[in-house]
């Protein structure tokens, strides 16, 4: 792919180097509430209480926020950094993944009207989402919560050493494929799912979530035929880098989402085969209305 040098997303937020504080888990449990209350008003509470606003105005924190902390709530964005340096391939796998968020801006902006961007998080170990706390063994995912996508860039090297699946365009697929469950979330198929959870048995979810994974698969290519019928990036050999990658990742990889639940039937994200044929699907014809896969015997 010929990506130097091309228009960078500013929809980016690098949390690479920060490291999540709470170990994870809901927020305050209401019933610490009796207990709390005891120690406080116990003389050895008033001395933890005096310390903490002393530390509070030491330190210019709101002593609520701090007591928060302290008591396991608030998590989120409760965020230490690390000497994290990232390396020069890394960069540049940053600088490559912004490129490809930004083309899909532009093709989505063309292509949808009202297009919402979302934004994409790259991060490194672990990372706090609206979907819940993930780690960088989740893999690629897209939380609908706060319509984010979060990304370890070490995925892509696992990809090229572990599933064998190189190459720069198989990494925009991926991304691409992403931005497609956020194309999903605003246009309401995200909510439609979400309904049919605890509805239908989780087996029927299951099939569901193969026809929304293949969706998301379909729109990768439908990314692809506009990208490249306007800039003309693709090299020889790019769309059989995609097609290898959507033959590698079709397991549960990626379905693992933030909450840490991973189902597990294994067909929730297609078999190999069906996850090429829709980005193939996508990809020639540019069509967004050739993939509802929600209604087609034929996956
Ligand atoms: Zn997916």
């Amino acid at each position: 792919m010929k990506w130097e040098g091309r228009r960078r997303s500013s929809n980016v937020e690098d949390r690479r180097g920060q490291r999540v504080g709470g170990s994870g888990g809901g927020g305050f449990n209401p019933m610490l509430i009796g207990p709390l209350l005891k120690i406080l008003f116990s003389k050895t509470g008033l001395i933890i209480v005096g310390v903490i606003i002393a530390i509070s105005v030491l330190t210019g924190t709101n002593p609520l926020t701090f007591l928060g902390n302290f008591m396991g709530g608030g998590q989120q964005g409760f965020t230490t950094e690390t000497n994290y340096t990232p390396s020069a391939e890394e960069d540049r796998l940053a600088a490559f993944s912004e490129t490809i968020l930004a083309d899909t801006e532009d093709v989505w902006n063309k292509v949808l009207d009202n297009y919402r961007e979302p934004t994409l998080v790259l991060f490194s170990g672990q990372v706090s989402s609206a979907c819940g706390m993930a780690s960088s063994a989740t893999g690629p995912f897209y939380c609908p919560g706060d319509e984010k996508l979060y990304i370890d860039l070490s995925f892509f090297k696992e990809m090229e050493m572990k599933l064998n699946a190189p190459g720069d365009f198989a990494q925009a697929y991926v991304i691409a494929h992403e931005v497609g469950h956020h194309i999903q979330k605003i246009s309401g198929i995200t909510a439609e799912m979400d309904k049919l959870r605890g509805q239908v048995s989780e087996k029927e979810y299951n099939q569901f979530s193969v026809r929304l994974e293949l969706q998301a698969d379909f729109l990768a290519g439908v990314w692809a035929n506009h990208s490249q019928k306007s800039i003309g990036w693709m090299e020889k050999g790019d769309l059989a880098e995609a097609l290898n990658a959507a033959n590698a990742i079709g397991d549960d990889r990626l379905q693992k989402q933030a909450t840490g639940r991973v189902t597990p039937d294994s067909f929730t994200h297609g078999t190999s085969a069906q996850r090429m044929k829709w980005f193939k699907k996508g990809f020639e014809t540019g069509d967004i209305n050739q993939g509802d896969t929600f209604n087609t015997n034929d996956l």
